[in-house]
């Protein structure tokens, strides 16, 4: 589902991505940790070429883009369909309910039909638990409400692989459960997911794979159980260490 290879980010001098390479299958879940500043960010925005990377290849569900050619817009689009993304701070419009929220996407970027996608918005607004929820702006939603509507929004793009950037930091402790249930089921419901979080637990539970970064590099891989419990690499055991 992704094939990622040599994958470089440079912001002016400084190299924040140094030639990563990731597989991903359909269906497995994915869970980038690593300290403040290695980069996991920025890999999931050059995922959707929210970033655009220097170097490398980033190949999702059938749509290939070669970093190191000219690449045109017609590419940059087909790339970021193939991706929702789900934000720290779920950036929704303000000014919009829930419901416009989540129907945002698919009538504007998609062209399809508000008429159509009502229906649809409802039900993933059902689906993460909100079908009381739809007419409520954010401010009258908890951060909680608020980061499953951005969850909603991202689904409703039918995305085949969805992207999640720290997706339960800002939130009070007490509304993080609420979050991760919904991640949960999506992962049981067998959606591609990658997903950087400091939630352990979640990895513990729903991961298949484990990636701790580091200064731009993949420094150790491995299914939950062996990164957390064994890990090999001197670096990975002192990050758990002062987490755990
Ligand atoms: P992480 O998510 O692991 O905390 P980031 O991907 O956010 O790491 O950041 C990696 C490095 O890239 C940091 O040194 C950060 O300051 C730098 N960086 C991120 N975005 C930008 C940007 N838009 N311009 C310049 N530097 C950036």
């Amino acid at each position: 589902m992704i094939s990622i290879k040599g994958l470089t980010k440079r912001f002016d001098q400084l190299e924040v991505l140094k030639g990563m390479n990731v597989e991903v299958e359909k269906g497995q879940v994915i869970v980038l940790i690593g300290p403040s500043g290695s980069g996991k960010t920025t890999f999931l925005r050059c995922l959707n070429a929210l970033e655009i990377p220097n170097d490398g290849t980033v190949s999702i569900g059938g749509s290939t883009v070669d970093f190191n050619k000219k690449v045109t817009k017609q590419e940059l689009i087909s790339l970021r369909r193939k991706t929702g993304m789900v934000f720290q701070n779920y950036n929704l419009f303000p000014h919009m309910t829930a419901l416009e929220n989540v129907m945002e996407g698919p009538t504007v970027v998609q062209k399809r039909k508000k008429s159509e996608m009502r229906e649809k918005a409802i039900k993933l607004l059902e689906k993460v638990g909100l079908g009381d929820k739809i007419d409520y702006y954010p401010f009258q939603l908890s951060g909680g409400q608020q980061q499953r509507v951005g969850i909603a929004r991202a689904l409703a793009i039918e995305p085949e692989v969805m992207l999640f950037d720290e997706p339960t930091s800002a939130l009070d402790p007490e509304l993080v459960g609420e979050v991760l249930k919904v991640m949960k089921d999506l992962a049981e419901e067998g959606m591609t997911m990658v997903v950087v979080t400091h939630e352990m637990r979640f990895a513990q539970e729903a991961a298949d794979k484990v990636i701790f970064m580091d200064g731009g590099y993949i420094v150790e891989e491995g299914p939950p159980r062996e990164v957390f419990e064994n890990p090999k690499n001197e670096r990975t055991k002192q990050f758990l260490n002062l987490i755990q």
